[in-house]
């Protein structure tokens, strides 16, 4: 389905939203975001934003059904080693790194367990949302464990008796100090970032990002 409207897609409610909205606005872009809409109309420009969960935002732009993106790294690198192992498209152009969205995916192990290094969860269960970016981590040291997958609730996995560990984002560490885990490994930092469509756009569009993209440079830098 071709448009002649540029589509973005944006995390619908969380922790990406607001940022997402705001950079957005910066651009000049006049958006009127009522709540439960799905696809809000840009007024000033021929500009749909459609708002998702950011789980779907990887696939709708490495299928090309949207033509940009804002996601976060973790998110969309989790999202291409899955997808390539499947043997579906999992390419994307990165056209840049945001200044939002900073987290770590990090390793943590119940307060008493001694940690010495990766070696020490050598073959234990490792609960996590993200198995790909795990497993990539462990392959890497040559190492293997049993992966848990838990889309949410990551953190009570041990405690629960479901895991030895778990690998899960972090920003405070405070969540893991109320379920009585110590983190032990960064595994991978992430931020937002702006992510288009592999196949080539139709002039007109391929234009209009030409036009916001020194936009949302020149914001940033601002900022720095
Ligand atoms: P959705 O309903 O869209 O699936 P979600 O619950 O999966 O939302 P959020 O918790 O809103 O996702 O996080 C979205 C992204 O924000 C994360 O994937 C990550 O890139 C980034 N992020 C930044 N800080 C944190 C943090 N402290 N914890 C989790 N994610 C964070
Ligand atoms: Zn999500």
């Amino acid at each position: 389905m071709e448009t002649q409207r540029l589509r973005i897609a944006m995390q619908k409610s969380g922790r990406l939203s607001q940022d997402s909205q705001a950079l957005f606005k910066s651009c000049g872009l006049k958006i009127n975001l009522r709540e439960q809409r799905l696809i809000a109309h840009v007024e000033n420009m021929p500009i749909d934003i459609l708002r998702v969960r950011d789980d779907d935002i990887p696939g709708l732009v490495m299928e090309g059904v949207v033509d940009l993106g804002i996601i976060g790294e973790n998110v969309l690198e989790e999202a291409q080693l899955i997808r390539a192992s499947q043997g579906l498209p999992a390419e994307v152009k990165t056209l840049k790194q945001l200044d939002f969205g900073g987290c770590r995916l990090s390793l943590a192990v119940p307060d008493d367990v001694a940690y010495t290094g990766p070696q020490s969860l050598a073959g234990k269960r490792i609960a996590t949302s993200y198995p790909g970016l795990l497993k990539r981590f462990f392959d890497e040291k040559g190492l293997n464990f049993k992966s848990v997958m838990l889309g949410g609730s990551v953190e009570v996995a041990p405690r629960a008796g479901l895991a030895d560990a778990i690998c899960d984002l972090v920003s405070t560490g405070a969540t893991l100090e109320a379920n009585g885990l110590k983190e032990v490994e960064v595994i991978y930092r992430s931020k937002a970032v702006l992510v288009q469509a592999p196949n080539p756009l139709n002039e007109a569009k391929q234009k209009l990002i030409d036009k916001l993209l020194p936009r949302i440079q020149g914001m940033q830098q601002a900022r720095e």
